[in-house]
């Protein structure tokens, strides 16, 4: 059985420093609310991206724009 494990990134700078808020007012249970703990980043909202732990790594250099590969 293959289990493929899912991590959530954020949906602007691909970080996987991604953090839940629990937001509770009132007792009205609101959407969880995402805050990105990477540094100049300063993403929070209720979106996030979940990816393939494998995918992390990719993502990352697709968003840094280093598309190159040493050969
Ligand atoms: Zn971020």
């Amino acid at each position: 059985m293959v289990v493929v494990t899912k991590v959530r990134v954020c949906p602007k700078c691909g970080s996987d420093k991604i953090r839940a808020v629990k937001t509770s007012v009132s007792g009205w249970l609101l959407p969880n609310q995402y805050y990105c703990e990477e540094e100049g980043c300063g993403y929070s909202g209720t979106l996030y991206v979940e990816i393939e732990v494998e995918e992390v790594e990719q993502l990352k250099r697709v968003m840094n724009g280093d598309s190159k590969e040493s050969t």
